[in-house]
């Protein structure tokens, strides 16, 4: 028998969503009922995205959409994350952004100074930091900016390194993760990833909440980003089978997760 106790205790729940709570428009069984159910259970959750193709606002929309309860406050992205990393460690820095333009107009509601326009245009010659992001909008122009300004030695901040975004009937997307690794490879240089499995996305939100990492539980379908960021920052992981990890993956795992369950559905039963 397995002890729940802990993961009973936690306050609040980080949520994965693709994979986790749906895959692409199919929302899986149990999971709007889960979220409905949290309020009454005494727990708070927040959706929490390593996607920075699509800015916080965006996210309410879709959930809601979906089905989901969702409010402003209950949505955290890796976009937003890099705005307040970039508040607390590099105040006034210039920043070349390679991302949409749902990250950029994320980074200036932060006040972030932004060197080029939401296509990427620029006629900065140097910059203090170069942030690439999960660009569904990327042209060559970009790629060909953020290299020159990384040979000349900007700091290299990245939302997510996530390799791929996995899309229904087993299409993938390439994501944030290879598009840093040809950077990389132009550039000579390595990124610093904000999001996901950096321990920096839990412990905003611990300060954000007032929630010792200890009660906080994230649940998620990857071990790299979803379960990784529970085991850095201390708080309480459940990987649910019902995205990318299978048997064999988790069975190779170095770092178990805390709790495996087939899905969310599971999640309320163990909670309720
Ligand atoms: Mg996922």
């Amino acid at each position: 028998m397995t002890d729940y106790t802990k993961l009973r205790d936690c306050e609040l729940f980080l949520f994965d969503m693709d994979g986790t709570l749906y895959l692409g428009d199919q929302v899986y069984e149990g999971a709007i009922a889960l979220m409905e159910a949290l309020p009454a259970l005494g727990k708070r959750y927040i959706y929490l995205t390593n996607n920075s193709s699509r800015a916080g606002a965006d996210y309410v929309q879709r959930l809601r959409r979906l089905g989901f309860p969702c409010q402003e406050e209950n949505v955290f992205t890796s976009g937003m994350a890099v705005g307040q990393y970039l508040n607390q460690n590099h105040p006034d820095a210039s920043v070349y952004l390679a991302g949409t333009r749902a990250f950029y107009r994320e980074l200036q509601s932060y006040g972030i100074r932004l060197v080029n326009d939401e296509e990427g245009h620029t006629q900065a010659d140097r910059v203090d930091v170069v942030v690439q992001g999960f660009d569904t909008e990327l042209v060559y122009e970009k790629l060909e900016r953020a290299c020159h300004f990384l040979r000349r030695g900007a700091v290299f901040l990245a939302a997510n390194p996530d390799w791929v975004c996995p899309m229904p009937d087993d299409e993938v997307l390439p994501d944030c993760g290879s598009i840093c690794a040809l950077l990389t490879a132009a550039s000579g240089r390595e990124p610093r990833y904000i999001g996901k499995p950096d321990r920096n996305m839990v412990d905003v939100i611990s300060q954000m909440t007032g929630i010792d990492n200890r009660k906080i539980c994230a649940v998620g379908d990857r071990l790299y980003t979803d379960i990784a960021v529970a085991q850095n920052a201390g708080a309480v992981s459940v990987l649910v089978l019902s995205g990318e990890t299978d048997q064999r993956m988790l069975a190779e795992a170095q770092r178990k997760p805390d709790y495996v369950l087939p899905s969310v559905k599971e999640l309320y039963e163990v909670l309720k």
